[in-house]
């Protein structure tokens, strides 16, 4: 079994992350369980920023590392919250504090939405990266995107951040309302390790 830290700090995303990666030769641990806390996020792209934190949670604990960076992108929003979504509502912003701003930036866009139903269209974005040491020169990189729309009213109980107010045209619900496995079929983040499986098994890695 593979050693591998998961860059992440997020449960959310540790929980999907985990799952998605089952059955695979790899021993995960959280960075946390190596006493290691996130890095500044400074790149300009989902790619950019999940390869800062894979760099600095495998430098940090000297193993191969797996990151991923996600956020949702709403059109009538030009692209925003995009890769500020965790923290589009300032430093420490706790999720409800991100949607409630969401909401508000909606209402005061105005516009009725998508055939007059308040639903804008959206998607969540992620880049998975595996990163075999610290300073390896060829990460492996994927990425997954999730069609959808924005609503500006909270429905469903799962999954976490956006996902109450992320509505799914096929299964007609919010990214909250799916069941675990469904979220982790269909999502940006199942898209973009399903790819990253792919890259592993073809590198051998
Ligand atoms: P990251 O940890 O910098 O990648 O931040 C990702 C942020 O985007 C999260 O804190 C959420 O606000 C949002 N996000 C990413 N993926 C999802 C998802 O699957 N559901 C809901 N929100 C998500």
């Amino acid at each position: 079994m593979k050693k591998v830290v998961l860059a992440t700090a997020n449960p959310g995303k540790l929980r999907e992350i985990r799952q998605l990666l089952s059955g695979l030769p790899l021993a995960l641990s959280a960075q946390s369980e190596h006493g290691i806390t996130g890095t500044e996020e400074t790149g300009a792209t989902f790619i950019e920023n999940a390869l800062l934190k894979a760099r600095h949670a495998s430098a940090a604990a000297g193993l191969a590392a797996i990151a991923d960076d996600s956020g949702l992108e709403v059109d009538i929003l030009g692209g925003a919250p995009g890769i500020h979504s965790a923290r589009y509502a300032g430093p420490g912003a706790s999720d409800a504090d991100n949607r409630a701003k969401l909401m508000r930036a909606l209402a005061a866009a105005g516009g009725e939405g998508e055939a007059g139903g308040g639903k804008f269209p959206a998607r969540f974005r992620c880049a998975a990266v595996f990163l075999p040491a610290a300073l390896h020169p060829a990460p492996l990189v994927a990425e997954g995107v999730w069609h959808g729309f924005v609503r500006a009213r909270e429905e469903g109980e799962g999954g976490f951040g956006y996902d109450p107010l992320f509505f799914v045209p096929r299964q007609n619900c919010t990214a909250a309302q799916l069941s675990a496995a469904d979220k982790n079929r269909l999502s940006h983040r199942a898209r973009a390790f399903g790819e990253l499986k792919k890259h592993l098994a073809a590198a051998d890695a």
